[in-house]
């Protein structure tokens, strides 16, 4: 296994993918993919590709769990076994837990709980190939799929994670980027406010650096908004066509 002062993070001012410092991998979304669930999404970020499917609102069970004045959000993160370079093990682990309680986190600010007391909301999240940066494409797919399930929304949420590789601050790590790097911070937030609805860390940032790194991830969080944006006017936008021409108008 490579170490960290092993790898050439830095080569010519660009990235061992070739990116700049403050460029997002491709992404790529398409809302309502899957027939069963109110609201799905597919979300590719680079190498990594993700489902997110989302039931409810419907009446919470057990009942002993409904929350009297508002919906509970469930939110499950799980890995493919076939996700990841050696085999993961199926089943939750304490990896898993922790993304599944973060990313509710990340999105419960924006969600109208208290339309619906006594209900749940069920978020699925499954990833099916991995390259870093996981839990931020689940998290984007989860905030499209719920738009696209009709749930009540104040916003969209949108995420990314910002980096220290080879002593420069990054936008978007990759897995090489972010298993042998200086420093990992996921941070979810409302574009179009700038708040901040999750943030991890992982690593050593001085306050300059943070500081930097916040200000690359509000700008890339306000392209990823405009995609997911794109992606789910695209989707009613054809529908509509699609009725239309049915209609034959
Ligand atoms: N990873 C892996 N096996 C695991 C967990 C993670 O190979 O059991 C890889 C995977 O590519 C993942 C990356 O390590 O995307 C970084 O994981 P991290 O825990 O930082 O979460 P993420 O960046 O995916 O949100």
């Amino acid at each position: 296994m490579k170490k960290e002062g092993e790898i050439e993070f830095i080569k010519d001012g660009k990235r061992v993918d070739g990116r700049r410092f403050d460029e997002l991998r491709n992404i790529k979304i398409e809302v309502g993919v899957l027939k069963r669930a109110d609201g799905s999404c597919y979300f590719e970020l680079g190498d990594n590709k993700v489902l997110a499917a989302v039931y409810g609102p419907r009446e919470m069970h057990p009942r002993h769990a409904q929350d009297a004045k508002m919906a509970v959000v469930k939110f499950r993160y799980n890995m493919a076994p076939f996700s990841v370079d050696d085999r993961k093990r199926p089943g939750p682990d304490r990896r898993s837990v922790e993304i599944s309680k973060v990313s509710r986190e990340a999105l419960d600010p924006v969600i109208l709980r208290e339309y619906y007391p006594k209900a749940a909301i069920e978020v699925y999240v499954e990833i099916l190939q991995s390259d870093a940066g996981t839990r931020t494409a689940g998290i984007n797919a989860a905030s499209v799929a719920l738009a696209d399930a009709g749930v009540p929304m104040r916003d969209l949420v949108s995420s990314v994670a910002v980096g220290k590789v080879g002593g420069e601050i990054v936008l978007d790590l990759n897995a090489v980027e972010d298993n042998y790097g200086e420093a990992d911070m996921p941070i979810a937030m409302i574009a179009r406010r700038n708040t901040i609805t999750a943030l991890q860390m992982d690593g050593n940032l001085t306050k300059d650096e943070f500081e930097k790194g916040l200000k690359l991830a509000m700008k890339a969080c306000q392209q990823i908004y405009e995609l997911q944006r794109a992606a789910l006017i695209g989707r009613y936008n054809k529908d509509e066509s699609a009725k239309s021409k049915d209609r034959g108008t």
